[in-house]
């Protein structure tokens, strides 16, 4: 018989998984927006290393730790992998519900003596209890994977999670099938490993997966941050005018009608003068969600600085412009915004050079609204031949 090869391949494995641990250390170290996720999946990798290595050291004589340990050990090591899942989906599951359900498959490992007479029960419990892990912990990643981050990475993370379910489920079987004799994972068999494989191909899946993922996050948080106004909210100038100029070249492509609203509050810094800074820092922040709440998806706000707001209404014409503008004005009153606010309209036209030119017509318009008193909407046709 061709000598056991699973024994050498227990300490490769051991090693290579200990290496994704420090790998997910020095992430956490680096990453602190997730650390909590990443020091729980540092765990999972660092636990499920030291379970095989003990598994290695099997040699026959039945000390607890070796074999009861190793179990334990492995199965605590896929509880930190879930644990560190649900709290990088901020999915609310607290640790005593996820202890709870781990319960059932750890106390037969804690309870039953490490003889090869009850070496069965445990090997269905330690088998059992990762399948079940598995299992839980790929249902809770599908749909905020797909949320998120879309089609590929919910593929990416949860059909390698299934599968390693599946391999335990299928190893807990086999378990069943073979009753009473042990199948203990350092019994040379094919089947142990095409395991220990899955193990090594399902640690790196999950390690590149959840780091590209964890990337994407910060990535895209950083962009949001970097697009928008820390007081407001809405996107900040230059956001706008890339998302103007990519607007301003779909009107030119397609023809369709393209509304510029200037908006500007009135008097505002009176109040700031009369209430404070802290005052005039929440109507600009109540005109803004007055902003959010009546326009429709499509359509862009920024703040251009100050009280000064910039609305791009894509598709939108001039009638549908005026009267959305109308209708912001009268809100503003409505609402109790404290201020009243002078909006300049004008229709983006083929005639203008650039987008800026229109920004300067509806800036135009504004100026003119407020020369004419204030609380009102101008409208500054764009010049003819457009
Ligand atoms: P007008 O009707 O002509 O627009 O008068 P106005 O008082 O609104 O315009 P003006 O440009 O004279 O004053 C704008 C004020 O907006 C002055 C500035 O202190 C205040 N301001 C600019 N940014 C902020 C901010 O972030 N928070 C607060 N609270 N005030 C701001
Ligand atoms: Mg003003
Ligand atoms: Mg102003």
């Amino acid at each position: 018989m061709a000598a056991n090869p699973v024994p050498a391949m227990l300490w490769l494995v051991a090693f290579q998984i200990g290496l994704h641990a420090l790998a997910w250390l020095v992430a956490a170290r680096l990453l602190r927006e997730e650390r909590r996720a990443l020091l729980n999946w540092a765990g999972f990798n660092a636990l499920l290393a030291i379970g095989l290595v003990l598994c290695g050291m099997r040699d026959g004589e039945r000390g607890w730790w070796v074999y009861n340990g190793v179990n334990l050990i492995t199965l605590l090591a896929f509880g930190l992998m879930r644990r560190g899942v649900e709290l990088f989906l901020r999915s609310g599951r607290s640790d005593l519900q996820q202890a709870l359900q781990l319960a059932p498959w750890v106390l037969p490992l804690l309870l039953l003596p490490p003889t090869t007479d009850w070496a069965a029960w445990r090997v269905l419990a330690a088998f059992g209890g990762q399948a079940f892990v598995m299992a839980v912990t790929a249902w809770s990643l599908a749909r905020p994977m797909h949320r998120e981050f879309g089609r590929w990475a919910q593929l990416g993370l949860v059909l390698p999670t299934a599968v390693i379910a599946g391999l335990n489920a299928s190893a807990a079987l086999r378990q069943v099938a073979a009753w009473p004799v042990p199948q203990e994972i350092q019994l040379g068999t094919d089947f142990n490993q095409g395991l220990l494989y899955a193990y090594l191909a399902g640690t790196a899946c999950f390690g590149v997966g959840f780091l590209a993922v964890v990337t994407q996050r910060l990535t895209h948080r950083l962009r949001e941050a970097s697009q928008r106004d820390a007081l407001t909210g809405l996107l900040n100038r230059r956001a706008l005018s890339e998302y103007l100029e990519a607007q301003w070249h779909r009107h030119l492509r397609r023809r369709y009608p393209l509304a510029l609203v200037m908006v500007d509050l009135d008097h505002f810094k009176l109040v700031n003068d009369s209430n404070g800074h802290a005052a005039g820092d929440a109507v600009l922040r109540r005109t803004a969600e007055l902003f959010r709440q009546h326009l429709r998806r499509e359509d862009l706000v920024g703040r251009m600085g100050g009280e000064e707001f910039l609305l791009v209404l894509p598709d939108t014409p001039k009638d549908a412009a005026l009267a959305l503008a109308e209708r912001l004005r009268q809100l503003a009153h409505a609402q109790a915004l404290g201020v009243s606010m002078s909006l300049g309209l004008t229709m983006a036209s083929a005639d203008d050079g650039t987008a800026e030119e229109a920004v300067k017509r509806a800036d135009a318009a504004l100026y003119r609204a407020k020369a004419q008193g204030r609380d009102r909407v101008v409208c500054i046709e764009p010049p003819p031949g457009g």
